[in-house]
């Protein structure tokens, strides 16, 4: 039995496959394409769902709106950075957008145009044969002439076929039902005794998360140590979590770690490495770096071209998330974040 050839196979409807493919299909009406969406209700992506506002400049920019119903309640208008270590904390004005996470995909999702077809499956396998890529999803197989990994940071695309591995984290959310109005609203929390990265908290819809980014070696104790110290802090028991949802977390380290792909494989998205290493701000990241493969898609007329193109592209979102790295290491490191605080600047008094 023959399966379905597609011109392009996008694997992930997350921010960055949605809008890749939306572009795609506007772009390039002639194209068969195929998005992968393995996400569902009970299996969605952990994340903060906070829409900074690169991603909303990137909304206004293709003329989008947001529906009211994909926003969280409360909405916030700080973050309360917290030292566990040395007791210091600052309030910083923030301009985020607090969503449901879920509903933002489903949103995203939505704006594909009728001539793609969105399957509903997962993908357990990829490989390539001659000059066509065979894809083993759950219910059934697919094959397509290119490849789009738009499956986030535990990327099936880059794992079948490229050794590189941008550095990761364990992120670890718990869902608390906790209304307790003395919490900070959204906090940013440091502790260097559990993790060598931050972690959040942040209200919404009723629950309040607390989450972080671990080693992954030993990465629930380190969660529940930290919890502990920040309850402690808080002079609050969190209490039982309704639920616990983990998942992994790249953390580009250096200029490599954005990979882009080869041959008729492209990334977009986390699975290129695209996400802020210092605050850990992926959907804007997601959003452009879908975009900038769609462009290169429409004016490349072979896939050497459009890699090339693609890579060219990507130069600009390189460097500003290379500058992210930089930071990362400032704010990280115990010494010049607490001069940072402890002068005071740019913080809400
Ligand atoms: C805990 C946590 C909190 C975060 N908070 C924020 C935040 O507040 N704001 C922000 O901007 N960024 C945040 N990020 C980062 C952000 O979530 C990601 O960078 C962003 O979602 C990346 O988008 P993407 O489309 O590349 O990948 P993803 O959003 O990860 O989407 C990948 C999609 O591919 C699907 N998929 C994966 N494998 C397969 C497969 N084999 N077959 C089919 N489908 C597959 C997944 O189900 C998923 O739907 C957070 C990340 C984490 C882990």
């Amino acid at each position: 039995m023959h399966s379905k050839i597609y011109d392009v196979v996008i694997v992930g409807a997350g921010p960055a496959g949605s809008f890749f493919a939306r572009e795609l299909a506007m772009n390039k009406p002639e194209f068969k394409i195929a998005l992968i969406n393995g996400q569902s209700k009970e299996n969605t992506k952990p994340c903060g769902g906070l829409l900074s506002p690169s991603a909303q400049k990137l909304f206004a920019k293709y003329n989008l709106t947001l529906p009211n119903s994909v926003l969280a309640d409360p909405q916030i208008f700080s973050v309360e950075t917290i030292d566990l270590n040395t007791k210091c904390v600052r309030h910083y004005q923030r301009h985020y957008l607090n969503m449901d996470r879920y509903l933002l995909d489903m949103y995203l999702l939505s704006l594909v145009p009728q001539n793609v077809d969105v399957i509903c499956d997962r993908c357990i396998s990829i490989e390539k044969d001659n000059n066509l890529y065979k894809l083993k999803l759950k219910n059934t197989d697919l094959c397509g002439l290119s490849i789009v990994g738009a499956d986030g940071a535990s990327s099936i695309v880059k794992n079948s076929f490229f050794k590189k591995k941008a550095y990761r984290y364990t992120s670890i959310q718990g869902i608390y039902r906790c209304n307790n109005p003395h919490l900070p609203h959204y906090s940013c929390i440091f502790d260097r005794k559990t993790s060598d990265s931050c972690s959040w908290t942040i209200r919404k819809n009723g629950y309040y998360i607390f989450g972080g980014a671990f080693k992954t070696k030993g990465c629930r104790e380190a969660y529940e140590k930290q919890k502990a110290n920040l309850e402690n802090f808080l002079g609050y028991s969190l209490g039982k979590p309704e639920r616990i949802e983990a998942c992994m977390l790249t953390s580009p380290k250096k200029l490599s770690d954005f990979f882009v792909g080869k041959k008729e494989i492209y990334l977009i998205g986390e699975a290129g490495g695209f996400i802020s290493a210092s605050s850990f701000e992926g959907i804007s990241n997601a959003i452009q770096s879908g975009r900038l493969l769609a462009e290169a898609y429409s004016e490349g007329k072979n896939h050497k071209e459009i890699l090339k193109l693609y890579k060219r592209k990507t130069r600009k979102l390189k460097l500003k998330l290379f500058l992210k790295i930089q930071k990362r290491k400032i704010l990280c490191s115990p010494f010049l974040r607490f001069l940072i605080m402890k002068s005071g600047i740019k913080s809400v008094k």
